[in-house]
């Protein structure tokens, strides 16, 4: 840890204890600079990047592998778990790194060793394993962070899978629009620009993420034909209240993008103090259901400890078999 950004955690009111950031890569970027307010204690942006005491806390219930990745991975750099789709890592780097972030024991250069981009081979020996797996419809760049990579080695990637006819769909997942909107330059729109049906999920978590910057970069991916779809984590002190989600999500709307999920928090080791229960996630997505444009409503989903999948957990409007409420809590029957 060099002493400008142990000094800066320091002001933030953050941890810079040199065993908590050797385990867990820290990185911020002055886009993220420039929209911290305040501190760790009270800034919504601080506190999803900047390191503090409570990750040293280490529950029984936590994993190092919460979503069971490693048990789906037929090939390095994928993991195959669902039957029509694939995620594809080519690089565990990213361009910041989040502390409740649920790939943490995976994601960023660990004490002593350098952070694992895929060779060349590598690369080649995951694209035959799409190529030869004729169920996998859609595959999703995933990470670390796919749009880390330079324009040229993504466009490798992009145009191999364009050529795979049973691939249809392409989605990308990233945290570069919001985390460092400068890396979109000319050569990645361009990289970007498809004939194949491109999605870029773009992952934030509160309003306040969103400066020019970021708007200018969403506006000109949007320009490209891309489809544009967010993903958030649901975390506590952060947003965690139906008001400041339905500004996120309304923001993200009106800049054209479809909010798709809010992920329930994952065990990631050291991230209980991010955490809610899911009866208190349930109670803010009530919250939103009927005063918010169905546009701006994404699903609430768990992946489920262990490696059985994602499932949604929308909370329930019925009761017994035909007895429905409404947004605002009044019984009707259908049928
Ligand atoms: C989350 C995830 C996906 C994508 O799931 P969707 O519900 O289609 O967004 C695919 N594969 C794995 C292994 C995942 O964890
Ligand atoms: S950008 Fe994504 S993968 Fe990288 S640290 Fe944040 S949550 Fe984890």
């Amino acid at each position: 840890m060099n002493k400008k950004n142990k000094d800066y955690i320091e002001s933030l009111g953050g941890s810079a204890d040199e065993a908590l950031l050797s385990r867990y890569a820290y990185k911020i970027s002055s886009t993220i600079e420039n929209v911290i307010e305040t501190d760790v204690q009270s800034d919504p942006v601080a506190a999803q990047y900047i390191p503090h005491d409570a990750e040293l806390n280490i529950t029984d219930d936590e994993l190092l592998d919460p979503i069971g990745d490693e048990a789906h991975t037929p090939v390095k750099g994928i993991v195959h778990r669902y039957p029509d789709r694939v995620l594809f890592k080519p690089a565990n780097v990213c361009a910041v790194y989040c502390r409740y972030c649920f790939r943490r024991e995976m994601v960023g250069p660990k004490a002593g060793a350098p952070a694992d981009i895929l060779s060349d081979s590598e690369i080649e020996a995951a694209l035959d394993y799409i190529r030869t797996t004729p169920e996998i419809w859609e595959v999703i760049l995933t990470g670390g962070d796919p749009l880390v990579l330079s324009p040229r080695n993504l466009g490798r990637i992009l145009d191999a899978l364009e050529a795979i006819d049973h691939v249809k769909v392409i989605r990308i997942h990233s945290r570069v629009p919001i985390a460092d909107p400068s890396r979109l330059s000319a050569a990645m729109i361009e990289t970007l620009t498809r004939d194949k049906a491109l999605y870029l999920v773009v992952h934030i978590n509160h309003a306040q993420e969103i400066n020019d910057d970021v708007r200018n970069c969403l506006r000109s991916v949007k320009k490209t034909g891309v489809s544009l779809l967010s993903q958030s984590v649901l975390l506590r002190g952060i947003n965690d209240k139906a008001e400041t989600l339905a500004r996120l999500f309304r923001a993200l709307v009106a800049l054209g993008v479809k909010p798709y999920y809010l992920h329930h928090p994952d065990l990631a080791p050291g991230t209980s103090h991010f955490r809610l229960t899911i009866a208190q996630g349930q109670e803010i997505m009530r919250a939103l259901q009927g005063r918010l444009s169905g546009l701006a409503i994404p699903t609430y989903m768990l992946d489920i400890p262990g490696g059985a999948g994602k499932v949604p957990l929308t909370p329930c409007y019925i009761e017994g078999d035909t007895m429905i409420r409404d947004y605002k809590g009044n019984a009707h029957h259908y049928g």
